[in-house]
């Protein structure tokens, strides 16, 4: 058990999920010891469960961070798209893709922090934040069992969907409050079911009502099934028996062996994600993919591009110099993946517009192809002519 050592920063990051993991690391070695920076997490990262489908691009993640094998589950050669009737379209791929052991890619992410001279807390509750009179922030932690409090010229908060530390305190209204189209999902580790352990499998159709069910490999015996639920369907029943309903119906043999859920912030708005000095990154700020609603690359992006930004904060010290570096994180995140996540956002409800006859249709469509056609190009094609009232409606999707 450690305690905090000091009692002012210069940067304090609230949540070590991969977006503020990513911020440490970078922060720390771009700024070289220049400055005091420490990173809180209630728990330890790598603590097992990590609520998550684990599932991420191979190509996009090694851009931003290096892959090592040993928190590689397994990896992807193609997608199956599976239609209400229960035919299949193959996406192949050569690399489409990668499961991670999240908890033993975190331990890497949080041991490099740590080896770059990151001060890391791991048993440390962020309870609230205050402007102090200096400027700076205070920050209320719970850690081994005391409530102390520590300055901190800036916090980023990288706690996750919901956002809570920044509730409620004046200065920071209307900022972004990582609850943008906030969609709740559920999956259940299971055993006992055929399945290739290349591909992972996407369910779409009535029965998952603006989202859709997945199923993604583990380690060849266990697998992660589950689905994500658009934020405005009717639920008449919970979503344990709904996942219960799936997996009896779709997989008789499966043994299940734990359910775990969680929420998904998969909305991008415009509002800010800095003020005075508060800066919010990942889940936090809302940066899932709104139609994918993978987060893990995204979190890390937002840190990445957050980087820059929270170094020239620091090195300035004019208050109105530091508002306008606070006004450009939004149009940084933005121009890297925020235009293109409002894009996705618009055209969200169109797709859960189709209807369970018009996936049968494409997806019978797309099987009779070889899987060497069937390219992502095809798929989206093929969903089109099974549904023309789409292409009318898609106009606000690339508005
Ligand atoms: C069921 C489910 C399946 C998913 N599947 C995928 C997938 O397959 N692929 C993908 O790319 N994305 C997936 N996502 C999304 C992905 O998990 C998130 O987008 C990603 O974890 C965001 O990273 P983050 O660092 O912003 O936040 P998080 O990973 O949520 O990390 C936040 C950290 O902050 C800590 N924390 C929170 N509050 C406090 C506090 N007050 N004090 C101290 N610490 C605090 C938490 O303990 C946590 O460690 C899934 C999400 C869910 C719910």
């Amino acid at each position: 058990m450690a305690k905090i050592k000091f009692q002012e920063y210069d940067v304090v990051i609230c949540g070590a999920g991969p977006a503020g993991l990513k911020m440490a690391c970078e922060l720390q070695k771009r700024a070289a010891g220049v400055y005091k920076i420490l990173i809180l997490d209630k728990k330890s990262p790598w603590q097992e469960p990590v609520f998550c489908a684990e599932a991420v691009s191979a190509d996009r993640l090694s851009e931003y961070w290096p892959i090592k094998e040993h928190w590689v589950r397994q990896r992807l050669s193609g997608i199956y798209f599976t239609s209400p009737s229960r035919d299949r379209a193959e996406f192949y791929s050569k690399d489409c893709g990668l499961i991670l052991n999240r908890a033993l890619f975190h331990k890497d992410m949080a041991d490099t922090a740590a080896s770059l001279g990151v001060e890391t807390n791991f048993e440390s509750l962020c309870l609230k934040v205050e402007p102090s009179s200096d400027g700076r922030w205070v920050l209320k932690v719970q850690c081994l069992g005391d409530e102390i409090e520590l300055k901190t010229s800036i916090i980023i908060d990288a706690t996750g969907p919901g956002a809570k530390i920044s509730k409620g305190v004046p200065e920071l209204a209307g900022m972004e409050s990582g609850d943008a189209d906030l969609e709740s999902a559920i999956f259940a580790v299971v055993e006992g079911i055929e399945h290739s352990p290349e591909h992972i499998e996407l369910f779409f159709g009535s029965r998952f009502p603006g989202g859709y069910g997945w199923l993604f490999p583990r380690d060849g015996k266990e697998v992660n099934l589950g689905f994500v639920l658009g934020r405005h369907q009717k639920k008449n029943e919970s979503s344990r028996k709904q996942l219960s309903d799936f997996i009896q119906q779709y997989f008789p043999t499966a043994h299940i062996k734990a359910v775990y859920g969680g929420m998904i912030a998969c909305g991008q708005s415009k509002k800010p994600i800095a003020k005075h000095g508060f800066f919010k990154i990942g889940d936090a700020a809302s940066c899932v993919n709104p139609i994918s609603r993978s987060g893990i690359v995204e979190a890390i992006v937002s840190a990445d591009v957050m980087v820059p930004i929270v170094l020239e904060w620091l090195s300035s010290s004019s208050p109105e110099k530091r508002r306008e570096i606070e006004r450009g994180a939004l149009d940084a995140w933005m121009k890297s993946l925020g235009e293109s996540h409002l894009q996705l956002a618009n055209g969200k409800s169109i797709f859960s517009q189709i209807s369970d006859k018009q996936f049968n249709r494409a997806t019978k469509r797309l099987s009779r192809l070889s899987r060497e056609k069937t390219t992502l190009l095809r798929i989206f094609i093929a969903v089109l002519f099974s549904t023309p009232s789409l292409i009318w409606k898609l106009r606000s999707f690339i508005r």
